[in-house]
């Protein structure tokens, strides 16, 4: 899978796929970065890439035309790249959305700054806008970095157990088991006896009984979105 990140501050990306999995990802050639900066389809000398906002207001935008030469500089022949604004006022990013984009080849990911972008970016040139959640960042590096991390470990191959993804949280509209490790006890916090028993046909069980205390405590709401979807394991 390719990535492209669109940004007027590619120096801000400079060690972060560095590490962990998606480090992995990348070492396998499952995975490849590409941070396009901006300024570079700016058409003046100054690099401009942002203007003001027609009809008044304060704050600047950017501008449509080094954003649409940006996209086409990352089209590859024969595949059609997936084109996903990072906005606010976009679809709620989630674990279902991030299990659809690691089912695509390409991804571009433009992140806007200043007030925003101009709107003929989200009109005729994306595909999708997408938010991390309902705060207002000031700009898409970061909300490009959450999906990419998110995207990346869903990655065949990437996980080294293939299945160790399926039990986290979110996957099947759950949250995830509490996990414990050595010691068995310290300062007096025991480890649950279940999971010293080695019974593993009853830590199934528990686990999966945690599972849904936790979302009925925690999230009921993911219960609701999800109904049915569990049964089909
Ligand atoms: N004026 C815009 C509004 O009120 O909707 C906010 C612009 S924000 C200061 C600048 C940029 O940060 C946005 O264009 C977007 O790319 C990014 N951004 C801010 N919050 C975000 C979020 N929750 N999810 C994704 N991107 C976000």
């Amino acid at each position: 899978m390719r990535i492209d990140i669109i940004t007027i501050f590619p120096d801000l990306f400079s060690r972060v796929f560095d590490f962990g999995m998606i480090q992995q990802a990348r070492e396998r050639h499952l995975l490849e970065i590409k941070l396009v900066d901006l300024r570079q389809f700016a058409e003046d000398k100054h690099r401009t890439v942002d203007d003001r906002i027609y009809g008044g207001g304060s704050g600047m935008v950017l501008k449509p035309e080094p954003i649409f030469k940006a996209v086409e500089s990352c089209a590859s022949p024969g595949q059609k790249a997936h084109v996903v604004l990072l906005s606010p006022q976009g679809t709620r990013f989630d674990q279902e959305k991030a299990k659809q984009f690691s089912l695509r080849d390409h991804l571009i990911l433009i992140c806007g700054r200043y007030e925003g972008v101009d709107q003929r970016v989200a009109d005729f040139l994306a595909d999708e806008e997408i938010s991390i959640g309902d705060f207002v960042l000031s700009g898409g590096e970061f909300a490009a970095l959450v999906i990419t991390d998110a995207v990346s470990r869903l990655l065949p191959g990437v996980v080294g157990k293939g299945d160790a993804v399926l039990e986290e949280s979110f996957m099947e509209d759950l949250l995830d088991y509490p996990s414990y490790t050595r010691p068995a006890e310290f300062r007096g916090m025991k480890v649950p006896e279940i999971l010293l028993s080695g019974n593993h046909e009853q830590i199934q069980r528990w686990r999966e009984e945690e599972r849904l205390r936790r979302t009925q405590e925690r999230r009921p709401d993911l219960l609701e979105i999800g109904k049915g979807s569990r049964t089909k394991k």
